[in-house]
């Protein structure tokens, strides 16, 4: 049985809050939100991390940052900008071993640590 967090969000077995879906992708709000707009944008293969991402991988990926553009464009945050970040393993605080793009918007940041 799959245990892992995001394939169950993916699958609807653990409800969220869906803001854009198609046969490979899947964004939804984060729970503990970061900034005004807080989506994850995940594809529904499980891929662990960037790290474990392969050349086969190279569509999907870029097809989770178009994914981002138009939520960023659908949420009006589009001219005033936005942060895309994929945590990376232990130093950079990922929690979730399902690869996912954070989209940040509506505030504006800081430095990038
Ligand atoms: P990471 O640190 O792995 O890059 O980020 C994982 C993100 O997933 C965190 O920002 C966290 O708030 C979010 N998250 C953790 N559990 C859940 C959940 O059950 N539902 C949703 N929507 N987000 C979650
Ligand atoms: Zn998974």
């Amino acid at each position: 049985m799959n245990e892992c967090l995001f394939c169950k969000i993916s699958n609807k077995e653990i409800p969220s809050k869906i803001e854009y879906e198609d046969e490979e992708i899947v964004a939804f709000d984060d729970i503990n939100p970061k900034a005004p707009v807080h989506i994850l944008i995940v594809p529904k293969k499980h891929i662990p991390s960037v790290a474990e991402s392969t050349k086969e991988d190279t569509e999907l990926l870029g097809k989770m940052i178009i994914v981002a553009k138009k939520l960023a464009e659908e949420k009006g945050i589009n001219e005033s900008g936005y942060r895309l970040v994929f945590n990376t393993r232990k130093n950079a605080g990922q929690i979730v071993d399902h690869i996912h793009l954070h989209l940040l918007g509506g505030q504006k940041f800081g430095g990038m640590v």
